[in-house]
């Protein structure tokens, strides 16, 4: 029998999914594909400053895993800002544990779950409409579903 894939756990999805450096036409501009956990992993080690094995925990993996995914996702990274490349955040084995949703009209960032239905209203300039950031990665009620029965 295949061995189950296991789901790394990520807090929230990323607040922007491209970057690309500037003046250049995307079209002309090689992509890099950064992944979710790659993602999650660099931002736990480099910008939260934790140690792998915390942030491994973190994430319901090994620490070697971890280790494995923090160079990659540095070196992706590091390539893309000495060579120029646009890195474009997408894929990987994970769910996120809290979602975020940004205002169509300003921009500001409200953190959500994924449970609630109520309506929200934008503090900053009153908007109702959003983009729903765990959609815009892929994520949809499937996802939901799982997070909520706490498969860990
Ligand atoms: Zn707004």
């Amino acid at each position: 029998m295949p061995r189950p894939r296991i789901e790394r756990r990520v807090k929230e999805p990323p607040r922007f999914q491209r970057f690309k450096p500037v003046g250049i036409p995307a079209r002309l501009l090689e992509r890099i594909s950064l992944t979710l956990d790659e993602f999650e992993a660099l931002r736990l080690a480099d910008y939260n400053d934790f140690e792998h094995q915390v942030a491994a925990e973190e994430m319901g993996i090994s620490r070697p895993t971890f280790t494995r995914l923090v160079d990659s996702a540095r070196k992706k990274v590091a390539k893309a800002i000495v060579e120029g490349k646009e890195i474009f955040i997408m894929g990987g084995q994970v769910y996120f544990r809290n979602n975020i949703v940004k205002c169509v009209n300003c921009g500001t960032i409200i953190q959500t779950g994924f449970e609630e239905n109520v309506s929200i209203v934008c503090p900053d300039c009153g908007g109702i409409d959003f983009i729903n950031l765990a959609q815009q990665f892929g994520f949809g009620k499937f996802h939901r579903g799982r997070h909520r029965h706490g498969r860990r």
